[in-house]
């Protein structure tokens, strides 16, 4: 049987170009003469049922916003099949064929749980740490790397100034891609990440060293649970004599227009979507690997290795 009805949502932390790839899936699907729904706050939405049909105007002038205009909702009782049941209810309710969930891992977990009571879903990775192994980039790494590479510009201004040591936190608590792109963009000395680890004493010597070289400054790079910041900076205070001080940029990075990259890749993955569905293709999570679209199953994703950044030994080299 042909599928007919489209349901979608965005879930887990949202990311610039959740927009843009919502508007791909509605107009995509219509195009093909799908009808769409949109499903507000995600996995909670889903289970309370708010669900409503989309036309194309529900998604004018929205490529540009931040945000999802969909809402999203963390709901950690979706592990419970109880709850999962009630989500199943409410797309049968509504005569749902498919569901395409916008999200990063927790929402392809759920994705494969509804997947595997029957029900055709498809995800796409949306979230600004980059952590969804199976593909090259998620929506939202793009626009969130760029207020980071941003905020570093814009620090490297006063720590040269003062002849400041300064460290910046990043998210990305599980891959530092965020961290490591940054670095190479604004010419950081050291990125910390957990994953990468690093080498406290050297790195404290090596500033030291610099600045007794007269280097004006220094930039270090760390994502969020690699490293306390504060007690770091006290300690290249300490060690090298830089005066050191540490910003963590939090929830900046979420927002923000998406970057033409980000509205490129969100439109490809909501349209490539669309496509594997008319194919009836289901279980899938999509995804990008040399410029070309690509699917894999949710098990395969989800058990995809983690493959430290090439870029991290790039740092290292030109520092
Ligand atoms: P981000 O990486 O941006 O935080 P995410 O999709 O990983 O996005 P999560 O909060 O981990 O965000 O997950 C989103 C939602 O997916 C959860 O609130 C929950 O409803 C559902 N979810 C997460 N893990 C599971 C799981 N193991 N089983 C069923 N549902 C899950």
């Amino acid at each position: 049987m042909a599928i007919k009805r489209i349901a979608f949502l965005t879930s887990g932390g949202d990311a610039p170009g959740m927009n843009a790839a919502i508007r791909a899936v509605v107009r995509s699907g219509l195009t093909l003469g799908m009808e769409m729904f949109g499903v507000y706050d995600g996995y909670k939405g889903l289970v309370e049922g708010k669900i409503e049909q989309f036309t194309s105007k529900n998604v004018s002038h929205i490529l540009d916003r931040g945000g999802t205009i969909l809402g999203s909702a963390r709901l950690p009782e979706f592990t419970e099949k109880v709850v999962r049941d009630l989500a199943v209810k409410q797309l049968k309710k509504y005569f749902i064929d498919a569901l395409i969930v916008i999200g990063g891992d927790g929402t392809f977990k759920g994705g494969q749980k509804l997947a595997e009571m029957g029900i055709k879903v498809i995800g796409i990775p949306a979230t600004i740490d980059n952590d969804v192994t199976s593909t090259d980039s998620t929506i939202g790494f793009s626009t969130a790397l760029n207020t980071v590479v941003d905020a570093i510009d814009k620090l490297r201004d006063t720590s040269e100034s003062h002849h400041r040591c300064s460290i910046l936190e990043t998210m990305g608590r599980d891959c530092g891609d965020l961290a490591i792109y940054a670095g190479v963009c604004g010419g950081a000395e050291y990125v910390i990440t957990k994953e990468t680890g690093f080498d406290k004493k050297a790195m404290l010597e090596s500033l030291r060293k610099k600045k007794l070289k007269g280097r004006r400054h220094a930039i270090i790079l760390t994502t969020e649970n690699a490293v306390n910041v504060h007690k770091l900076a006290k300690e290249i205070e300490d060690y090298s004599g830089y005066e050191t001080r540490a910003t963590v940029l939090g929830y900046v990075q979420r927002g923000g227009k998406p970057t033409p990259e980000d509205r490129v890749l969100a439109s490809r993955f909501g349209n490539y979507a669309i496509e594997l569905l008319q194919q009836d293709i289901s279980g899938v999570i999509v995804g990008i690997s040399h410029n070309d679209m690509i699917h894999m199953t949710f098990d395969e994703s989800i058990k995809c290795p983690f493959v430290k950044s090439q870029l991290f030994d790039l740092i290292e080299k030109i520092r």
